[in-house]
């Protein structure tokens, strides 16, 4: 990771671009609810005072994304159109104010919750739990995101500067990633010497494997109906790799002398999976939900989940997770596995997203394309 010096501009604003910027760019926009996005031709944004524009190097492509274009009218708070993709690094290439100067040409990873920074989740580093931001999130999440040749950002405060030449693997560590430590993260129960389960393991199961590895539990069971997913998750260290929740359920039991699994997380929330994971809980035990495919859990103290339950339901990480993320990264504790996709095949690369034929996390990169801006 890099840090950028100091500021010393002055504050007042006066555009600065590091090189000349085209007048137009490709954007995949989602116009409709219930539809896919289109390749679009608009502006290059130019960025205002406390802005910043980053040249987009690699935008992941997240289950999220077919959540929102998949989204009856009325159920996201968001405003079409907008541009998809939120899972970005980029180099930043035009700041609105002289302050920002010194970010000119640093890659950067962009945190994507664009939180107001001044509330009280913000003040105490809670920042992707920001109470102000009650509609869109950030980029890609209701206003424009960076499946696009480039992206326009509100402030530098988003940023994280990375080492330019780690590639499009960092892309997915700023949601996949970022979200996955933060669930393993914030457990109240050491994942040290526990029975840990981990159900999805795709773009963010994957990673919440790595770090769940790193810290050294008793056992892991990773669960994917997926053959290559399994693989994929006995090479990044799953002790055990079964393609059902039922046969979670038995071989957690068996595992565990019939105590039950300390931590589960979830990471596809389909009504079998938040069921299942409820069920295989230890005494003491936690579940947590981060797949948001609509499964529901009633929970009572009358013995539905065992005793000590907690249940939780984590949004995306702070920023200061993601300098952690990164940093777990450079360090070589964590890798994305990612396969690489150009602008053009953005279509093909959600068809496969849907139909579970990706390994890993799918990462466009606007720059491999002759077309490219
Ligand atoms: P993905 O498509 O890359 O991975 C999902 C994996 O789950 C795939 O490998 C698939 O084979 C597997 N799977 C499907 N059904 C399964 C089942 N019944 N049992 C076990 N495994 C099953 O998706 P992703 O991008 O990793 O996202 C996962 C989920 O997390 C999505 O619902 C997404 O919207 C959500 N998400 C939530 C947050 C948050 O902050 N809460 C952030 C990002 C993504
Ligand atoms: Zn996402
Ligand atoms: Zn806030």
């Amino acid at each position: 990771m890099t840090t950028p010096p100091p500021a010393t501009g002055t504050g007042e604003h006066s555009a600065t671009t590091r090189d000349e910027l085209p007048a137009t760019m490709r954007a995949w926009r989602l116009h409709e609810w219930g539809s896919r996005p289109t390749l679009d031709r608009v502006p290059v944004p130019r960025p205002g005072p406390g802005e910043v524009l980053l040249k987009v190097d690699a935008a992941g492509l997240c289950h999220s994304d077919l959540h929102i274009m998949d989204s009856p009218e009325g159920r996201l708070p968001y405003t079409l159109p907008f541009t998809l993709g939120h899972e970005v690094v980029g180099t930043v290439v035009a700041v609105g104010d002289r302050a920002e100067e010194h970010w000119l040409g640093l890659t950067c990873a962009v945190h994507g919750v664009w939180s107001c920074g001044e509330c009280r989740k913000c003040r105490s580093g809670r920042d992707n739990y920001c109470v102000r931001l009650d509609g869109a999130i950030g980029g890609g999440i209701g206003l424009d995101g960076g499946l696009a040749d480039y992206i326009l950002v509100p402030s530098a405060r988003h940023l994280v500067g990375v080492d330019p030449t780690a590639g499009t693997a960092l892309a997915p560590l700023t949601d996949a990633g970022l979200t996955a430590f933060h669930a393993v993260d914030s457990q109240p129960v050491d994942v040290a010497g526990a029975v840990v389960v981990v159900i999805g393991i795709g773009g963010l199961g994957h990673l919440a494997l790595q770090v769940v590895r790193s810290r050294s539990p008793e056992v892991v069971v990773a669960v994917d109906p997926r053959r290559g997913a399994r693989d994929l998750a006995t090479e990044l260290g799953a002790d055990h790799a079964v393609a059902s929740v039922a046969e979670a359920v038995d071989l957690v039991a068996r595992l565990s002398g019939d105590t039950g699994a300390d931590l589960v997380f979830d990471f596809v929330g389909v009504q079998d999976t938040v069921t299942a994971g409820a069920r295989m809980l230890a005494t003491g035990g936690g579940l947590t939900v981060v797949g948001s495919a609509g499964g529901s859990l009633t929970v009572d103290k009358q013995g539905s989940v065992p005793r000590g339950w907690r249940v939780a339901a984590p949004f995306w990480g702070p920023h200061a997770d993601l300098a952690a993320v990164l940093g777990l990264a450079a360090d070589g504790e964590i890798a994305s596995v990612v396969e690489e996709r150009t602008m053009d095949e953005v279509p093909a690369a959600y068809e496969d997203l849907r139909r579970g034929r990706a390994s890993g996390r799918l990462v466009v990169v606007p720059g491999r394309d002759p077309s490219a801006a």
